[in-house]
C-alpha cells in the first residue's frame, strides 16, 4: 500500500506514523523529518536546505524529490510507505506519479486556530516522537532522549507556513480529489480516535 497523509502543520501527520506501522507495516516517509536529519549532521543538502525552513519556505522541488527517490527505492519501503509533508507542491505530485502508484490520500482537515494551539506547544524528539507540552511531565522522550522545540514552532513562524500551506499545498487536495483518491477526515481530536476513523476508510 502506498499511501499519502495531506495535510496543514501541526494536523497530526506524523502522530498516525507508529499506528500505520503496527497496523499495515507502512514505513514512515516524512521529508521534513529527513530534512531536518541533514540539518542536524551539517550535510552539504541540510544547510541548503535549511535557509528555506528557516524562512517557512518549500525547499526546492529537485531537492526534495531526490531525497524521496532515495528512500523509496530502500528494500524496507517494498511493504509499503506513507508519505508526511510530501508531495507539498504540484510539480512534486506529477513527479511521485511517475515513480510509485499511489493508492490512497488522506486529507486531515483542522481549524488554523487549533493548529497555533498544537505547533506553538508542540516539543518534537529526534527519535521522531512529538508531545504537547500540557502532556509533558519532565521533557524526557520514552526513548531516553530530551524532547527540543523546533526552531520553525514559533508563534511568528506559524503563519508564513499555513500560507504556504494555502497557496503552495491545498491545490493537491483538488488534484487527488479529480483521481478519485482523496478522502477527507476531520482532523480535531484524539491520535487514537483518528487512526479508528482511517482503518476504516482503508478497509
Ligand atoms: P508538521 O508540523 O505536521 O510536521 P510541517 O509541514 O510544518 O508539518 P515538516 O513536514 O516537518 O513540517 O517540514 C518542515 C519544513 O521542511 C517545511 O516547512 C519545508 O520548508 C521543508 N519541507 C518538508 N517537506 C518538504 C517538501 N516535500 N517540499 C518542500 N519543502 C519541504
Ligand atoms: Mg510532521
Amino acid at each position: 500500500m502506498k499511501l499519502i497523509i495531506l495535510g496543514a502543520p501541526g494536523s497530526g501527520k506524523g502522530s498516525q506514523a507508529p499506528h500505520l506501522n503496527r497496523e499495515y507495516g507502512l514505513v514512515h516517509l516524512a521529508t521534513g523529518d529527513i530534512l531536518r536529519k541533514n540539518i542536524k549532521e551539517e550535510t552539504p543538502l541540510g544547510l541548503e536546505a535549511k535557509e528555506f525552513i528557516d524562512n517557512g519556505k518549500l525547499v526546492p522541488d529537485e531537492i526534495v524529490i531526490k531525497l524521496v527517490e532515495q528512500r523509496i527505492s530502500e528494500k524496507e519501503c517494498e511493504k509499503g510507505v506513507f508519505f508526511d509533508g510530501f508531495p507539498r507542491t504540484l510539480s512534486q505530485a506529477e513527479q511521485l506519479d511517475k515513480i510509485v502508484k499511489i493508492d490512497k490520500v488522506i486529507y486531515l482537515e483542522v481549524d488554523f486556530s487549533i493548529l497555533l494551539k498544537r505547533i506553538t506547544g508542540r516539543r518534537s524528539c529526534v527519535c521522531g516522537r512529538t508531545e504537547h507540552i500540557k502532556r509533558l511531565k519532565d521533557n524526557k522522550c520514552e526513548c531516553g532522549k530530551t524532547y527540543y522545540q523546533r526552531d520553525d514552532d514559533t508563534e511568528e513562524m506559524v503563519k508564513p507556513r499555513l500560507e504556504t500551506f494555502l497557496s503552495q499545498t491545498a491545490p493537491l487536495i483538488d488534484y487527488y480529489k479529480k483521481q478519485g483518491k482523496l478522502i477527507t477526515i476531520n482532523g480535531d481530536g484524539e491520535v487514537g480516535d483518528i487512526f479508528e476513523v482511517i482503518k476504516e476508510v482503508l478497509n
